[in-house]
């Protein structure tokens, strides 16, 4: 035959066989299609005088009934001359039916995504950085609001069809997940500006902040995040506040409580109690902490003359050293002027219990573990 050569180079799988009947011959074997072999069968009926048939008896890994339909058509329509032809065809075929349709609406979408990223781009002058990932699954943006102050953002492409929101906000540091940010959206600038909005919608919030971390000695945190919302305030040696606010609700009087020894806090907590009531929507917030605090103006802690090697900062437990566990703050302070170290109530019960301290009613007693005074907690689960 005078196309086997070309057969053996273009299809090595497929294999002729003459059958029992003279005029049909079984071709049979493996096409390869795009990283996918399907086996085949067909047949080749030869009349005396014409062109041959070809029918097709079987073929695996089709999963799509108009791809078969189609084979089948053009087997029996199309006029071939040989059975590379034929396998040309039905390889044709295949190849726009299965996987590279598949690649095709994934181009689509990656053209999509290019798009979106290049219109964005260019439609938001407040911009300062932005990336798109070589992978095109994540767009990481840095933005200015009209302070400025500078945010960062990170966008998640999903790609997964399951929902038509293409994008949608991974990380950002806002104070709270805000569920109409994070629900994500088709178009990429839709989904910026409603996050912009929520930036708009935020700055009494920043401002407030910032105007804190520059007129008061913040203890913690460290290192403030724009998610966080609240600070602990330096008052004086052995004192300080923490103030936390709504960022939602920045004219609701914030909460404010109080660290250190009952005799330091009390006027702290008088003034606190009488000017409670005369909060009413404050349009300097600031001020008016000021004024719920009774002071003109937050002390600054001298750091010339701060101690340094203080194993224990004020405020934290001293025998765990941190500030929070499980997010409450140290409950316990000894009574004794002298020490007045606090304790986390279950540091302290634990220390306690391990000293086998006696149990009075809901409470153990027994030495404070810096000065070793008598000190007491209520009892712990
Ligand atoms: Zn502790
Ligand atoms: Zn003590």
């Amino acid at each position: 035959m005078d196309y086997s050569v070309d057969l053996i180079l273009k299809y090595p799988l497929i294999n002729i066989k003459s059958t029992e009947k003279s005029d049909i011959v079984r071709i049979h074997g493996k096409i390869y299609v795009h990283h996918k072999y399907f086996a085949v069968t067909l047949h080749q009926i030869t009349h005396l005088n014409g062109a041959p048939k070809y029918k097709l008896k079987s073929i695996t890994n089709v999963k799509s009934k108009s791809t078969l339909s189609k084979i089948k058509n053009a087997l029996s329509t199309d006029v071939f001359r040989n059975i590379v032809e034929v396998l040309d065809q039905m390889n044709e075929i295949l190849l726009q039916d299965t996987d590279v349709k598949h690649l095709e609406v994934h181009t689509d979408i990656y053209r999509k995504v290019i798009h979106e990223y290049s219109e964005f781009v260019k439609f938001f002058l407040n911009i300062s950085t932005c990336e798109l990932k070589e992978d095109l699954t994540t767009i990481c943006v840095a933005v200015t609001d009209s302070k400025p102050r500078l945010h960062s953002v990170e966008i998640a492409v999903d790609y997964s069809k399951k929902s038509s929101d293409l994008f949608r906000i991974s990380a950002a540091d806002l104070p709270e997940k805000d569920q109409a940010i994070l629900k994500g959206n088709e178009s990429l600038i839709a989904l910026f500006d409603t996050f912009i909005g929520q930036l708009e919608l935020l700055q009494p919030y920043f401002e407030l902040m910032d105007t804190l971390d520059e007129h008061a000695t913040i203890l913690d945190p460290d290192k403030p995040r724009k998610s966080d919302a609240y600070r602990r305030i330096w008052l004086g040696e052995n004192i300080s506040t923490i103030i936390t606010v709504d960022p939602f609700n920045i004219y609701e009087r914030p909460d404010i409580k109080f660290l250190g020894p009952d005799r330091l806090i009390e006027s702290f907590s008088s003034s606190l109690n009488e000017n409670i009531g005369k909060w009413v929507y404050q349009e300097n917030i600031f001020q008016g902490i000021l004024d719920l605090l009774g002071l003109q103006e937050f002390p600054k802690k001298d750091t010339a003359t701060n101690q340094v090697n203080l194993l224990v900062e004020f405020g934290e437990c001293s025998i765990c050293f941190c500030l929070r566990l499980n997010n409450k703050l140290p409950e316990i302070i000894c009574t004794n002027q002298s020490c007045e170290k606090l304790y986390h109530n279950q540091c302290l019960y634990d220390w306690l219990v391990s000293l086998h301290a006696k149990r009075v009613f809901n409470n153990i007693s027994g030495n404070c573990p810096n000065c070793e005074k008598t000190i007491s907690c209520p009892l712990m689960n």
